[in-house]
C-alpha cells in the first residue's frame, strides 16, 4: 500500500493558509491524523522512519488543544518529516497527473463486433446484459440493440461546469475535482452509510451517501473524484448529500462533470448501471447505425449524421451538440411520419381509382333551398372543397374541422346527397351508438322538409321528391334486431339502400356495400389512419370525409393526419351567443340546483353531467343510477327527469332521447357520453359534476351541448378538489369561448401525449419531436413532398436505406396495433 502524504500535505497547506484555526478538514484536523497514522504506521517500513513518526504521536495527537503559536511549531516537524518520508517513497512512483475531465471527442469506431451480431440482434449478445436484465429492459419495450440506441434519456443534468470548493454555492447543482481525504462508515439516522472528506488546492467538502456504506471501501484514500449534485447546509458547512459521483481514471467520464443522461427506469435498472451500460453500447454501436437520409438532404437541411446524434443524444459534449442531435432525431421522426402519411395517401389515391362523383345537379339546391337556414360562409366553403374532391377520379380524403355546434351534419349530409344523386351509396359513422341514433334523426328530419317521408320503420326511411327516384336511409346500430339487421345489409348490398348511418364498427365489420362512393367519419380522433384504410380494403375506394369537432392545431393536423386535406368551419352559425361559464364550488351545488329549477321554470332543459368514476361503462352506470335516483327523489322530486349512459338498452335510450327532444323532459341525467353530438336546441343549462377530471376540450365539447338555441345558455362547472393543473383549466374555460385557442390552451397545460397520444391514433410514436417544432414539421413535410415527387416509390438504390427505414417505423405500429 502506498502511503498517501500527498493529501496530508494538502490539508496541512490549508491548515498552515487558513492561520492554524483547525478548519481545513471539518471534525478536525486530529481526528483525520488519527487516522490516517493508521495508514501510514502500517505502510512505513525504514527503522529511522518509523522511529520519528512514533514521536510525532500522530495516533493521538493533541492539536486541538495547542496554542496557535504551538500548533505552528508542531506541523513545521510534521512538514518535515513528511518531506522525508516523501524522499523515501520516491521509487514508487510520481503523483498521478489530473487527468483531464474535459470532454472527450466521440471514440472513433471500435469495430469489435462479432460476426453474426447486428444492430437487430436482441440485446442479450451485449455482454453485461444478462437474461434477468434483458427483461428488465425488454418491459420497457427495449429488445434489440437498436431499441437500446434510441432508448433516450429525458433528460440531462448539467455537471459539466466544475467549480472550485472555495466557489460553492448552497443551492446549486455543482461538480467539483477533488481528492478523498478520507472516508468511512458512519451511522447516518440508524443507517449505515457513507462519509467522506473531500478537498482541492481551494478548500474541503463533506460529503455524504445514505444507505450506502460500502461507497466508504471504494473511495480509497487520496483517490481522485469528480462529484455532482446540489450542494446544501449542515450547521453551517457546506455538504453534498447522495450526490454523483466517478472515480477519475484515464477516462472519459459518464456519470459527471458532463452532461449526465437520466433515463427513465424501471425497477431493478439501477441508473448507474444504465448509464455505464449505454455509454459501452454507444461506444461499440452508435457507428454502426446507417444513416438512412440521402446525404444531399441532410446537407441541405443541414442535419447532424445519424451515428453522431444518437451517441450526442445520450452522452453529449455540450448543449449545442445536444440540441443539434435531438433536431436531427426529431426530423427523422416528422419525416419517417409524413412519408408514412404520404405514401398511405398515395395508395389510397393511386391504387385503385376513386369514383368520380358528378356533383351538378339540381338536387343541391332545392336541398339547400329546404333548410331552415342558410349555411355560413364557412359551411358553403367546405362544402365546395368536398364538392371539388367528388367531382375528381382520384378518392378524396380530407378532414372536415369544426368547433361544436359549427354545423358540420348538413354539409356531410349535403355531400351524401350528391353521392346519392349520381346512384352512389353513402355512409355516415360514429364512434357510439347514441351519436349514430342522434345522426340519423337530424338527417331524417332535415331530409323530411321536402322529401315526403315514408316511414317503412324504425330503422328505415324512405324520402321522395328529392330525388327522381325514392331515397332510401337506414340505420345500423348494435340494437337493431338480428332480422332486421341481415335484412338492411341484404338492402345495401344490393344497393337500394343510398345512406346508412351506423357506427365505426359495424359499418366496417358488417357491411358489404353494392357502391360505395362516399363515407363520412365523425370524431376522428377514434378512428385512425388503419381504420381508413380498412374501409378501402373493402373492395371499395370511396371518397372519405372524416368530421372532428377537436380543434386541432393546424401544424398537429398535419403530423397526425398528413394523408388528409384540411377544410375548417371556423365561424358559428349567427344567433349563437357564448356560453357562461362558471366554475363552482361544492358548497355553492344548492345554488347551482336553484337556477336550474330557475331555467326549465322558464320553459328550458338542462343536462346534469354525472361525475366521472372511472373509465368503466359498469361502474359509470352504477353511479348514474345512483345520481338519477338521487336527483330525482331527493332534488327534483317535481319534475321529470331522464336517464342515459352507456348500459341502457338501445330502444329505451332512443325513448329517453326522443322524450328529452320534444320537451317532455326537463333534466337529462347523463354520463359523460353525451360528450358527442346530443342537438337539443331548447336545453340551456348544463351542470359538471367533477369537472377538475376532464381536460380542456372535454368540457368545451360539454358546453358545446347548451347554446345551440337562441336563448342565452349557462355551463356551471362542480369542482370538490381541484388541482392546481385543473384550477388553471377552469380559470380558462371561464373565460374562454373559442375551440381553437382552448386547444392550444390544452396542448400547453396537458402536453401531447395526454392530448393526443400518437399511439391511439395509429402511428408511429414519437420521442424526439415536440409539438412545437413547428418549423421542423414543415420542413419535413416539404422535404417528404419533395422526395415522393422525385421517386414516388422510393425505388431509386439511393432511397434504399429510407424505404427500409419507412418500412421498419411503420411495420412496428403495425405490429404494436394488432
Ligand atoms: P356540429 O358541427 O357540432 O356537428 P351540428 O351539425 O350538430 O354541429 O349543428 C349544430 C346545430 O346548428 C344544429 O341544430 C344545426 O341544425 C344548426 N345549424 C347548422 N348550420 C346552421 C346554419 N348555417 N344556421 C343556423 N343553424 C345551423
Ligand atoms: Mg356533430
Amino acid at each position: 500500500m502506498s502511503l498517501n502524504t500527498e493529501s496530508l500535505g494538502k490539508i496541512l497547506e490549508l491548515e498552515c493558509n487558513k492561520g492554524y484555526s483547525d478548519s481545513a478538514v471539518i471534525g478536525g484536523l486530529d481526528r483525520f491524523l488519527h487516522n490516517w497514522a493508521g495508514q501510514a504506521a502500517e505502510s512505513i517500513t525504514a527503522p529511522g522512519l518509523l522511529k520519528r513518526f512514533g514521536k510525532l504521536h500522530l495516533l493521538d495527537s493533541k492539536y486541538a488543544s495547542l496554542t496557535t503559536e504551538q500548533r505552528k511549531e508542531w506541523m513545521d516537524s510534521l512538514v518535515g518529516f513528511l518531506a522525508e518520508l516523501e524522499t523515501g517513497e520516491r521509487e514508487e512512483g510520481k503523483a498521478k497527473p489530473a487527468p483531464s475531465v474535459n470532454r472527450s471527442k466521440p471514440k472513433p469506431r471500435t469495430n469489435r463486433t462479432v460476426v453474426g451480431q447486428t444492430i437487430d440482434s436482441p440485446i442479450t449478445v451485449i455482454k453485461g446484459i444478462s437474461p434477468k436484465l434483458a427483461a428488465r429492459f425488454n418491459s420497457l419495450g427495449v429488445i434489440t440493440i437498436r431499441d437500446l440506441l434510441h432508448f433516450f434519456p429525458h433528460r440531462h443534468l448539467d455537471y459539466s461546469q466544475r467549480k472550485p470548493i472555495s466557489e460553492l454555492a448552497e443551492g446549486n447543482e455543482e461538480t467539483i475535482l477533488a481528492n478523498v481525504w478520507q472516508a468511512q462508515e458512519i451511522r447516518l439516522g440508524g443507517r449505515r452509510s457513507t462519509e467522506a472528506i473531500v478537498g482541492d488546492d481551494t478548500g474541503n467538502v463533506r460529503v455524504v451517501w445514505f444507505n450506502n456504506p460500502y461507497l466508504a471501501r471504494t473511495l480509497g484514500t487520496n483517490s481522485r473524484l469528480v462529484i455532482s449534485g446540489r450542494v446544501s447546509l449542515f450547521k453551517g458547512r457546506h455538504v453534498f448529500q447522495s450526490p454523483e459521483w466517478e472515480l477519475v481514471e484515464d477516462k472519459e467520464l459518464i456519470h459527471v462533470g458532463r452532461l449526465v443522461p437520466l433515463y427513465s427506469l424501471t425497477r431493478g435498472l439501477r441508473p448507474r448501471q444504465v448509464r455505464k451500460l449505454m455509454k459501452e453500447v454507444i461506444d461499440q454501436w452508435a457507428w454502426q447505425v446507417e444513416d438512412f437520409l440521402p446525404p444531399e438532404l441532410r446537407e441541405r437541411c443541414n442535419l447532424m449524421e445519424l451515428p453522431q446524434a444518437i451517441s450526442q443524444a445520450h452522452f453529449p459534449e455540450d448543449e449545442a451538440s445536444k440540441d443539434k442531435a435531438r433536431l436531427r432525431l426529431a426530423f427523422d421522426e416528422l419525416f419517417i411520419l409524413q412519408l408514412g402519411v404520404l405514401s398511405k395517401k398515395r395508395d389510397w389515391q393511386e391504387g385503385q381509382p376513386g369514383s368520380p362523383i358528378n356533383t351538378s345537379t339540381s338536387v343541391l339546391e332545392t336541398f339547400l333551398n329546404s333548410l331552415p337556414f342558410t349555411l355560413t360562409p364557412a359551411q358553403h366553403k367546405a362544402l365546395e372543397q368536398i364538392l371539388a374532391d367528388l367531382e375528381k377520379p382520384r378518392a378524396m380524403s380530407r378532414l372536415l374541422q369544426g368547433d361544436v355546434g359549427s354545423g358540420k351534419t348538413v354539409v356531410a349530409l349535403a355531400a351524401l346527397l350528391m353521392a346519392a344523386a349520381d346512384s352512389f351509396q353513402g355512409a355516415l359513422m360514429a364512434p357510439t351508438e347514441i351519436l349514430a341514433e342522434q345522426h340519423f334523426s337530424t338527417i331524417c328530419q332535415l331530409l323530411s322538409r321536402t322529401g315526403n317521408l315514408k316511414e317503412e320503420a324504425d330503422y328505415l326511411k324512405i324520402f321522395s321528391r328529392l330525388l327522381p327516384r325514392p331515397l332510401t336511409v337506414a340505420m345500423l346500430i348494435g340494437a337493431v334486431p338480428r332480422k332486421r339487421k341481415r335484412e338492411i345489409q341484404q338492402l345495401i348490398l344490393d344497393g337500394d339502400i343510398d345512406i346508412v348511418v351506423g357506427t365505426h364498427a359495424l359499418i366496417q365489420k358488417d357491411v358489404e356495400f353494392h357502391r360505395l362512393g362516399l363515407a363520412v367519419v365523425d370524431e376522428q380522433h377514434r378512428f385512425g389512419v388503419e381504420q381508413r384504410l380498412a374501409l378501402r380494403q373493402k373492395g371499395f375506394n370511396p371518397h372519405v370525409s372524416v368530421m372532428t369537432a377537436t380543434p386541432i392545431p393546424r401544424t398537429l393536423a398535419l403530423t397526425l393526419y398528413g394523408d388528409l386535406d384540411l377544410s375548417v368551419i371556423d365561424e358559428m352559425p349567427p344567433g349563437r351567443q357564448a356560453v357562461r361559464t362558471k366554475w363552482l364550488k361544492p358548497a355553492q351545488r344548492m345554488s347551482a340546483y336553484v337556477f336550474i329549477r330557475k331555467q326549465v321554470a322558464e320553459g328550458r332543459q338542462a343536462f346534469i353531467i354525472c361525475p366521472l368514476i372511472e373509465e368503466s361503462e359498469a361502474v359509470q352506470a352504477r353511479a348514474a343510477n345512483v345520481e338519477y335516483e338521487r336527483l330525482s327523489q331527493e332534488v327534483f322530486p317535481d319534475l321529470s327527469l331522464g336517464l342515459l349512459h352507456g348500459r341502457i338498452k338501445s330502444t329505451e335510450k332512443e325513448d329517453v332521447m326522443r322524450s328529452f327532444h320534444s320537451g317532455e323532459l326537463n333534466i337529462l341525467v347523463a354520463t359523460p357520453v353525451v360528450e358527442v353530438g346530443i342537438d337539443v336546441p331548447n336545453a340551456s343549462v348544463m351542470l359538471v359534476e367533477s369537472a377538475d377530471r376532464f381536460g380542456l376540450s372535454q368540457l368545451h365539447q360539454f358546453r358545446g351541448r347548451v347554446g345551440r338555441g337562441q336563448e342565452q345558455s349557462y355551463c356551471m362547472l362542480l369542482a370538490e378538489n381541484p388541482s392546481q393543473v385543473a384550477r388553471e383549466r377552469l380559470d380558462i374555460i371561464e373565460n374562454v369561448q373559442d375551440g381553437f385557442q382552448l386547444a392550444e390552451e390544452d396542448l400547453k397545460l396537458r402536453g401531447p401525449g395526454e392530448f393526443f397520444g400518437t399511439r391511439q391514433s395509429g402511428l408511429p410514436d414519437l420521442k424526439m419531436a415536440r409539438l412545437s417544432d413547428v418549423g421542423l414539421l414543415e420542413l419535413a413535410r416539404s422535404e417528404a413532398i419533395r422526395l415522393f415527387e422525385n421517386d414516388k416509390n422510393l425505388a431509386k438504390p439511393e432511397h434504399q436505406p429510407l424505404a427500409k427505414e419507412l418500412a421498419r417505423a411503420w411495420m412496428s405500429q403495425a405490429g404494436e396495433q394488432s
